[in-house]
């Protein structure tokens, strides 16, 4: 058995504070990269009104489809 390949994940990144983030709401047809020890976008809101957001900016407004 070969050792399992690096978690790949859609991956974003921040416009504002420049950070990439492993993507938990992606398009249907992004592509994956490897994602080892990047941080998940954060739920932030409550209720219907949540949405997948940057952790440090507390905003969804500045991601953006990142490819490594
Ligand atoms: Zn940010």
């Amino acid at each position: 058995m070969e050792a399992p390949s690096q978690e790949a994940a859609p991956l974003c990144k921040c416009g504002e504070c420049d950070q990439i983030f492993i993507d938990l709401n992606p398009q249907t047809d992004c592509e994956e990269y490897p994602c080892d020890g990047l941080i998940e976008l954060e739920l932030l809101g409550k209720g219907e009104n949540s949405f997948y957001g940057c952790p440090t900016c507390k905003t969804d407004s500045f991601l953006q489809d990142s490819k490594l």
